[in-house]
């Protein structure tokens, strides 16, 4: 299927208003670039609509002549779900139009958008709604898994701000998911994933952030990393929902904050965000200057969309990447050996540790309020193996598998599932929880011959 047959691209092309890439043409390269360079999927075909009926000519397409189909928002699922070999790739990049409603809060946004997208579009009018960390990761993928950001311990998780979604399903059909238009559906994509359609647009509840907000990065050394931890622990265990504090142990970048001899050391960097009046926060975050010997700080009142913006030079894409993750409902003793033994020799500089906190707004709704069911989940723990040199694959791989398996014995069974990796087949139940069997009967409505299955998938029951 490496090659559709001629009469069948014109069939495709003819319905299109976006461009039809296939192998050989020159914007076809760059077009199955996503961000983990360790993904390398030649599609038959990418499309990339700027309309719904766009996707629907293409999903139709797809099913009709039983073609293997990806969909892809960002570009940057871990696994590379985003693509897939000699199949149709429905790429939404061009679709990402946003209108904001500031009197009744709401954004509408195409599914192709950034979160740098969404952000700028809100943050005009001092709006924001809670998302990830890294402003170039795609609104679409990021929430329909779910969604956490520095914004969720106030406001919840993406999906829990999501107020309606255009889906084409399976049938080739358009329909709104909302809470009284195909319940079932609004339920199964706030956090099943790509298996019921192809979201064309989000509709988003937004709250006043900003446009300044209290945030930057507090540093101590990789040699105090136990000390440090437990007391990060206390602290998030008594700070409001306003104040979210992350935890990140890595080899510390050249950041000018930083005296030059602490450059490539070990650091632990505690970074953070107060969403509220900074000069509520600033009291707040004073005991995190104290959890031992500092090496730097950079805090202070900043544009929202900056902080935003904070993690993207080290989240680059074009890098290998293989990471691994775990949901905890506590941080043990335990943890913190196994953390500061591993990233003490990291296999590449770009390796590093991410606690994020959760808690807060993310754990009050029931487990089976929308198809997201990790409200145990108070922090997730990821272990980012990164590096450039393809020589290097088993040996940062077997690192971040090591530190995976030496670290399960103190995490509580749960995984999100925008984290997992292409191989974690035996958790996708992990991911879904208790909310699988469910999640089975919706995919049997909308996608009973499982089209949509290059995801972490959710067979029909
Ligand atoms: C650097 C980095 C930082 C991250 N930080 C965070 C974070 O802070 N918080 C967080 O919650 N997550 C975070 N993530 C995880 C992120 O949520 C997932 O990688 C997510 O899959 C990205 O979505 P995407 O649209 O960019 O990806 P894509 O690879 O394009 O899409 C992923 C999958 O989602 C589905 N999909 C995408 N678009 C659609 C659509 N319109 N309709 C139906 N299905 C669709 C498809 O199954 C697709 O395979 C991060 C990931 C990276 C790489």
């Amino acid at each position: 299927m490496r090659q559709l047959q001629a009469t069948r691209i014109d069939e495709l092309k003819e319905r299109m208003t976006g461009e039809v890439l296939l192998p050989g043409d020159e914007a076809y390269e760059s077009a199955r670039a996503i961000w983990n360079a360790m993904i390398d999927k030649r599609p038959a075909a990418i499309v990339r609509c700027i309309r719904t009926t766009d996707v629907v000519h293409a999903v139709n397409f797809a099913r009709d002549h039983g073609i293997l189909l990806a969909v892809r928002g960002g570009g940057h699922n871990i696994g590379g779900s985003a693509l897939c070999d000699d199949g149709l790739v429905i790429d939404l990049s061009r679709m990402k139009s946003a209108s904001v409603d500031p009197v009744a809060r709401r954004v509408t946004i195409g599914a192709g958008a950034t979160l740098a997208d969404l952000d700028a579009a809100t943050q005009v009018y001092g709006l924001a709604t809670p998302v990830g960390i890294n402003s170039t990761t795609g609104v679409a993928g990021l929430t329909l898994g779910g969604g956490f950001g520095w914004l969720s311990r106030k406001h919840g998780m993406t999906v829990d701000n999501l107020e309606s979604a255009e889906v084409v399903t399976a049938a080739g059909e358009v329909l709104r998911a909302s809470a009284t238009e195909h319940p079932d559906l609004f339920w199964a994509i706030r956090g099943g994933g790509g298996n019921f359609g192809v979201v064309t647009r989000f509709a988003f509840r937004l709250h006043p952030v900003g446009p300044d907000v209290l945030a930057g990065l507090i540093v101590y050394p990789h040699a105090e990393a136990k000390v440090v931890l437990k007391r990060y622990r206390e602290i998030v265990a008594e700070s409001p929902d306003e104040l979210s504090v992350w935890a990140l142990l890595r080899l510390a970048p050249p950041l000018p904050f930083l005296p030059p001899e602490v450059h490539g050391k070990g650091i632990v960097a505690l970074a953070l965000l107060y969403a509220g009046d900074p000069k509520q926060g600033e009291p707040l975050i004073e005991p995190l200057r104290r959890l031992g010997t500092l090496v730097g700080e950079h805090v202070g009142v900043q544009p929202y969309t900056s902080w935003q913006r904070a993690f993207d030079p080290l989240l680059a894409a074009g890098a290998r990447n293989y990471w691994k993750s775990h949901n905890f409902s506590t941080l043990q003793d335990g943890l913190f050996d196994v953390v500061a033994e591993y990233i003490g020799s990291p296999p590449s500089p770009q390796c590093e540790i991410f606690i994020g906190a959760l808690g807060g707004a993310t754990m009050r709704p029931a487990p089976d309020a929308a198809a997201y069911p990790h409200r145990d989940a108070r922090f997730v723990m990821n272990v980012h193996g990164r590096w450039e040199d393809p020589a290097d694959d088993m040996r940062c791989v077997r690192w971040a598998r090591d530190f995976f398996e030496a670290s399960a014995p103190f995490a509580n069974g749960g995984v999100y599932v925008n984290f997992l990796t292409a191989e974690e087949e035996t958790r996708v139940r992990a991911a879904y929880g208790p909310n699988y069997e469910r999640l089975a009967r919706v995919k049997r409505h909308y996608d009973p011959h499982n089209l949509f299955r290059i995801n972490q998938n959710i067979k029909p029951s």
